[in-house]
């Protein structure tokens, strides 16, 4: 053949049909789009989760901020009231203190220069009239009866500590936290209030210390929503009521302390909001970090890893597409491949065909006939079988060209040999132009009998054809058929012996008349029975 044992393997059958690429080309397809949707799914998913990651610190921080700025609060403010809880025990029960009004001034000037935080330290008779202060000249005649903690005080009788609404001090003009108790005289009556003013610059001071962003937000509110402080500094703000704002309205009564997020009404901005009720004074702190500020860093990574990513997935879908045509053009390669190799086997086969065939007639050729011939023989050597040959030769021929041209004489060749290729069944058996206008039949596996029975067939199926033929006795076109028939014996017998033999009974068929079928076996087998003969 002409292809080798490997492009026998790597090609298959001869007549296989395209190689099964396509599933190949699906799989590097799903590939690509599996890395590719991999890679943005995790991507996606990473910076999904560093964002949650960066909330969630940032809500940690601003708790920790919330927690530590309200441990300032509640120490500057305790301290404060430290101070007038001892005035106040001193105030009711000395009871002297316009005996002692220089001692008193002094003490409260050593305390405002102990604590920072201190503005002053003042104290207020029953009238509102100024008794005493830290300050180094007490004004007289001036009197707070008007200021909010003198009214709470007045009509309140619970000694606790009250914080009033930032005010600006009377004295200096600064702003400052009021934080304030009642002192009572010896009968139970109101004797006055004791205040301790906090510099508000104090807080401010405080809270600046604190990395919290351009947008962040830290904010000292009393308990009833009215600010106190806050960062960033705005002299509005102070004394607002805020009330009505979520923080107050929504979260604060759920909760005293806690983190939430939302979008403040004010200014748009989202913050991250911790708070905490503080447990000692009616105060509530709250720290607020921008989430547009506190995401500024986790959005650069995601547009700087994200720009990477896309990158790299145009690389590999870029990759992946010469991949796939790459595939693609092998696919078509060995499909033209295996078609120029169907082909090439369909002509080789072809030419086999041609090579064994007699063009005339479409049967085997002499050539065929012979190596087919030697092949049965030595099959039928092997099993010790019968071999039969019917040599078949048309009559009076001759004549036929004579009377009707050669061409006619090949188109009735061609009729006869079409009814011998009919006449044959079984798969082995071979008809051949022996020659001329001479036909043989081998039949293998088959006795004279049973040769002589398809010759006979052959010869009538021809008769009946009734090609006509002046020259012949019948008036149409008959042939003669000779038979023989024998198992071959190694060293005894050799193909030509049956082609002799068979040819010698056509002779005889001829000699007889013609139109007839004989053998010459079944000839002497009747003649050594009888001594009368004639077959056929
Ligand atoms: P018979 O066999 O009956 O004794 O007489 P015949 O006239 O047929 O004699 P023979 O077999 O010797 O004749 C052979 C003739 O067959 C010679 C030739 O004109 C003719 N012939 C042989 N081959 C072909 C062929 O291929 N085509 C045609 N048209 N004629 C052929
Ligand atoms: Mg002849
Ligand atoms: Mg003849």
């Amino acid at each position: 053949m002409m292809f080798s044992n490997m492009w026998e393997r790597r090609l298959g059958s001869p007549f296989a049909r395209l190689p099964p690429r396509l599933p190949v080309m699906y799989l590097a397809i799903f590939f690509v789009v599996l890395v590719c949707s991999s890679l943005i799914g995790i991507h996606v998913w990473l910076t999904a989760h560093a964002r949650s990651v960066q909330l969630g610190e940032s809500e940690v921080a601003a708790a920790n901020l919330a927690e530590a700025l309200g441990q300032h609060a509640y120490d500057t403010i305790k301290e404060a009231d430290t101070v007038l809880v001892g005035l106040v025990e001193r105030l009711e029960n000395d009871g002297k203190l316009e005996l002692e009004l220089d001692r008193f001034h002094t003490l409260l000037e050593h305390r405002v220069a102990e604590l920072p935080q201190l503005h002053g330290l003042f104290v207020y008779g029953a009238d509102g009239r100024w008794l005493v202060n830290s300050q180094a000249v007490l004004l007289k005649g001036k009197n707070n009866s008007d200021r909010e903690y003198f009214i709470y005080h007045r009509e309140h009788a619970d000694r606790g500590a009250h914080i009033g609404p930032p005010v600006r001090s009377k004295s200096t003009g600064d702003w400052i936290v009021t934080v304030s108790r009642r002192f009572n005289q010896a009968d139970g009556a109101f004797g006055g209030v004791v205040l301790a003013t906090i510099n508000m610059d104090y807080f401010q001071k405080f809270f600046q210390r604190f990395k919290i962003g351009q947008d962040g937000a830290i904010q000292l509110v009393l308990d009833d929503g009215i600010m106190l402080v806050r960062r960033p500094f705005n002299e509005k703000s102070l004394g607002r009521d805020i009330s009505k704002l979520p923080l107050f309205h929504d979260y604060l009564p759920r909760a005293s302390v806690g983190t939430v997020t939302f979008t403040s009404a004010q200014d748009g901005v989202t913050r991250i909001n911790s708070y905490r009720r503080l447990e000692a004074y009616p105060l509530v702190i709250s720290a607020a970090l921008s989430r547009d500020e506190v995401l500024a860093q986790w959005r650069a990574d995601a547009y700087f890893y994200s720009g990477a990513v896309v990158i790299l997935v145009l690389a590999i879908c870029l990759l992946g597409i010469r991949l796939v045509r790459q595939i693609n053009l092998r696919t078509r390669a060995e499909a033209e491949l295996v078609r120029a190799r169907n082909s090439l086997v369909t002509l080789n086969q072809t030419l086999e065909r041609l090579a064994m065939q007699d063009g005339l007639t479409g049967l085997s050729n002499r050539r065929h006939f012979d190596a087919s011939l030697k092949n049965e023989f030595s099959r039928a050597m092997r099993g010790a079988n019968s071999l039969a040959l019917i040599m078949i030769d048309v009559d009076s021929f001759k004549q036929y060209n004579d009377i009707f041209g050669h061409a006619a004489g090949d188109e009735c060749l061609r009729a006869i040999s079409k009814v011998i290729a009919d006449c044959k069944h079984r798969p082995g058996d071979i008809a051949a132009r022996y020659g001329g206008e001479e036909l043989a039949v081998l039949l293998p596996g088959t006795d004279v009998a049973g040769a002589l029975a398809v010759g006979e067939t052959i010869r009538a199926a021809i008769a009946e054809l009734n090609i006509k033929h002046p020259g012949s006795a019948t008036g149409h076109v008959t042939v003669s058929a000779g038979v023989e028939a024998f198992a071959p014996v190694r060293f005894e017998t050799e193909p030509l012996d049956l082609v002799k033999a068979a040819d010698q009974a056509l002779y005889r068929a001829k000699s007889l008349g013609r139109n007839r079928v004989h053998s010459n076996i079944i000839d002497r087998e009747v003649r050594l029975a009888s001594g009368v003969g004639v077959a056929g």
